[in-house]
């Protein structure tokens, strides 16, 4: 129980003192945003655009085609990428994931990635949990990525029609199940279109073949993933 108070403590640490760093929480620099410049040197990297990482790429291996399985940082239990996801999605901050996704762009953009896809799409929200929220978190890491690569981001067409719950206490069986039918595509606004789908977290990748599933149908020219955070 001590990780879960502490991220309580945390979470209401930050409510009065929003300057501190999320990573080690001493006051942040001058320019700098929710992470101070230390801790964003020991993110754990996975370089996914220059290097073969074999974990994340093979959760699609003969499920869907992707060109392209982009992760951010390795997401670690009790890590900094938990950290940091955590108040993305449940501490009302969705600037950290526009954030990262401004810096991940960057590395990416260094990397010949500008002209590389025509749309970035992200893992929509069911409406139901968009309005307990407020945000889609994925969306605005989708946005920071934009805003680097000059890629525009299409949010309107691929939309969540069926609400499945939390999926983080089911059997990796049962989510693959349970994703069956869950996402659909509105327009043809993906057709021969290279299609970028983002999503804040890749755990067992269900979520997102569920998407590259129904994306496909649309016939794009190809499909590429990118995530803040990736699980083993
Ligand atoms: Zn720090």
């Amino acid at each position: 129980m001590k990780g879960s108070f502490s991220t309580y403590l945390s979470d209401f640490v930050s409510l009065f003192y929003p300057n501190l760093c999320l990573g080690c929480d001493e006051l942040l620099p001058k320019g700098s945003e929710y992470l101070c410049p230390k801790c964003h040197y020991n993110l754990p990297k996975t370089h996914t655009h220059r290097l073969e990482v074999p974990q994340f790429k093979e959760k699609f291996e003969g499920v869907v085609a992707v060109r392209d399985v982009l992760v951010y940082a390795h997401f670690f239990k009790k890590g900094l990428i938990q950290k940091v996801l955590h108040q993305l999605k449940y501490g009302n901050q969705p600037g950290i994931g526009e954030m990262i996704g401004r810096r991940y762009g960057k590395e990416l953009l260094e990397s010949g990635y500008a002209d590389a896809y025509d749309l970035i799409v992200p893992v929509p929200l069911h409406e139901k949990r968009f309005k307990e929220r407020g945000y889609n978190q994925s969306e605005h890491f989708g946005l920071g990525l934009s805003k680097a690569l000059g890629i525009p981001m299409n949010v309107d067409s691929l939309v969540k029609v069926k609400h499945v719950g939390s999926q983080t206490k089911r059997s990796k069986l049962s989510r693959i199940v349970n994703v069956d039918g869950v996402f659909k595509v509105l327009d043809n606004s993906f057709y021969e279109k290279r299609v970028l789908l983002v999503d804040d977290l890749m755990t067992t990748g269900s979520t997102l073949v569920a998407c590259l599933e129904v994306l496909r149908e649309c016939k794009p020219e190809f499909m590429g993933i990118a995530t803040i955070g990736g699980a083993k």
